[in-house]
């Protein structure tokens, strides 16, 4: 697009929706209500959110994130992250007598479920995922036997597999939609058998947020997307801003991250969050924007999320039980 005339207003178009889906807002209210019913610390093992400051925050209320098992002392109660494990991770807890706590979003549950099945009916699981990804290693472990990764529509050449006929393809939850769909393409062509899965498994949050930053994307001289490097579908959303013609889009920590230089002859800024992004890192950035004369704010829907997720059931069993105990 032509990029707004010099002597528009300055403004913000501001993504909805954008920032905390329901498998992170679950993922953190779990270790906080962890740290309230059974005392600091509680372990988390890795970021229980790709988001600094939402691990910084729960640092400061008692959590300590390690990266694996072993550096938990036998007996702690540890939190699993919202990304997902392997099953030989719930076996390591078990051996090392921990109290586990899983909080993997229940959408990464559903692909871990279909990889089992799939694995079950012996077919050539081809993930696309970016290779290392907490969840594509945890969705890995599932089925190694079974489970290829595809790490985007370059990977396709190099994939073989034991028998064309009985492929299916599965993904991380947080991947750009129209790029895996370029991924599927190009696998259908090599694998013309290949089965699809039975539902979407890139989630609807992921979804969401890049379907409401194409629309902005068009309309803005710069787009920001608040969010953590580390963050897949905050990176995703950056990509699929400049897809979607941005003229310039960065993904950044937080408002001090921002560079004066790139509002150059902006009028018209975007902004969004990732699905971990608390919403004070937005109302951050739109104060800095506010001091530099982008005072004007738009709210532009794409659809209202309602979806919540209940508490992993082995927290709810002991919260209930500790309630009863105090009302009785
Ligand atoms: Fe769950 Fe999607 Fe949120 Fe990941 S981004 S935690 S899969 S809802």
């Amino acid at each position: 697009m032509s990029p707004t005339p010099q002597d528009a207003p300055k403004r913000v178009l501001l993504a909805r929706p954008r920032g905390y889906c329901a498998g992170v807002d679950r993922a953190v209210q779990t270790v906080e209500q962890a740290i309230e019913h059974y005392g600091a610390p509680v372990y988390v093992r890795k970021q229980i959110v790709h988001n600094l400051h939402v691990v910084r925050s729960l640092e400061a209320r008692g959590a300590i994130f390690v990266e694996e098992n072993d550096e938990v002392p036998e007996g702690s109660i540890v939190v699993f992250s919202a990304h997902g494990v392997a099953p030989e991770v719930h076996e390591q807890a078990a051996a090392r007598n921990l109290r586990a706590i899983d909080a993997t979003c229940p959408l990464v549950t559903k692909v871990h479920h279909e990889a089992r099945r799939f694995a079950n009916e012996d077919f050539d699981i081809l993930l696309i995922g970016h290779e290392g990804h907490e969840e594509v290693v945890g969705t890995s472990g599932e089925a190694p036997a079974n489970i290829t990764l595809v790490d985007g529509p370059e990977a396709v050449a190099g994939i073989e597999v034991r028998n064309p006929e009985h492929v299916v393809w599965l993904s991380q939850t947080t991947l750009s939609v129209d790029e895996t769909m370029e991924t599927v393409d190009a696998l259908k062509r090599k694998f013309p058998a290949l089965q699809s899965p039975p539902s979407d498994d890139i989630c609807y949050a992921t979804q969401n947020r890049q379907a409401a930053v194409k629309i902005i994307a068009p309309q803005v001289d710069l787009l920001l997307v608040v969010g953590s490097s580390n963050s897949s579908n905050s990176v995703r959303m950056v990509e699929v801003a400049l897809a979607a013609g941005a003229p310039q889009a960065h993904l950044v920590e937080n408002a001090a991250a921002i560079e004066e230089g790139w509002l150059a002859g902006v009028r018209t800024v975007g902004l969004s969050s990732g699905a971990s992004v608390p919403e004070v890192l937005v109302t951050e950035v739109l104060a800095w924007l506010a001091d530099r004369g982008y005072d004007a704010t738009d709210e532009v829907t794409h659809v209202e999320e309602r979806l919540t997720f209940a508490l992993p059931q082995e927290l709810r069993r002991d919260l209930r039980v500790s309630r009863a105990a105090t009302s009785g």
